[in-house]
């Protein structure tokens, strides 16, 4: 099964991703991941995306199709993906389709006044990625998953979200349309509990 998951920054994709991805035995691939690992290790890619990263804009779409289409070509790949956080615009939607077409897309729809309280009180873990908001496990510094240490993402500050939610707006939410129209878009409240809103997905996908 080749899945994309869809939705505004701080919608919970990276969340709904790890149980998909458990459940389904499927690769979860997330973007904003293997930019943030190639900054952390100083690669030349991380050097070339970092300052357009950190101001929340979108990394260039040749770099970010590459990158995913090197890792699509990992053995792991061959029984599908599951994509969070890419494709971003038309033309990374498009190159998709020339080498790994989805079979179904998930978005997440949130009330888009609620991200800001859902993305500044996020905490990230940085051993397992699994993220967390304060509202649930308060100011704790330890990864309840894993005993990871947690961390706030660079770009999860209000000025950034703000313009993450306009280049989403501007870029991103076209993708609906376009997925719809191939008959593959699957709508999901994602303002529900995450287990409400994972079954909700296990419903989909199974119909
Ligand atoms: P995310 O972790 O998905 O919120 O992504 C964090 C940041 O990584 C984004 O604000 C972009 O700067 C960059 N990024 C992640 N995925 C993509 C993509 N598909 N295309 C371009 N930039 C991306």
């Amino acid at each position: 099964m080749k899945l994309i998951l869809l939705g505004a920054p701080g919608s919970g994709k990276g969340t709904q991703a790890a149980y998909i991805s458990d459940k389904y035995d499927l690769p979860h691939i997330s973007t904003g991941d293997l930019f943030r690992e190639n900054i952390k290790n100083k690669t030349p890619l991380g050097l070339k995306v970092k300052e357009v990263m950190d101001t929340g804009n979108l990394c260039p779409d040749d770099l970010t199709v590459e990158l995913v289409k090197d890792r699509l070509s990992n053995p792991d790949c061959n029984k599908g993906y599951l994509l969070d956080g890419f494709p971003r615009d038309l033309a990374q939607a498009s190159a998709l389709d020339e080498f790994a077409a989805p079979d179904k897309v998930i978005n997440l729809v949130v009330d888009l006044a609620k991200i800001e309280h859902r993305i500044t009180g996020r905490r990230n873990c940085s051993k397992c990625k699994n993220s967390f908001h304060i509202d649930f496990i308060g100011e704790t510094k330890v990864c309840p998953d894993c005993g990871g240490e947690l961390v706030v993402r660079k770009d999860d500050n209000p000025e950034t979200v703000k313009e993450r939610l306009e280049v989403y707006e501007s870029r991103t939410v076209p993708l609906i349309n376009y997925y719809a129209k191939q008959g593959k878009l699957i709508d999901i409240n994602g303002d529900q509990s995450i287990e409400k809103v994972f079954e909700e997905i296990v419903k989909a996908l199974e119909l």
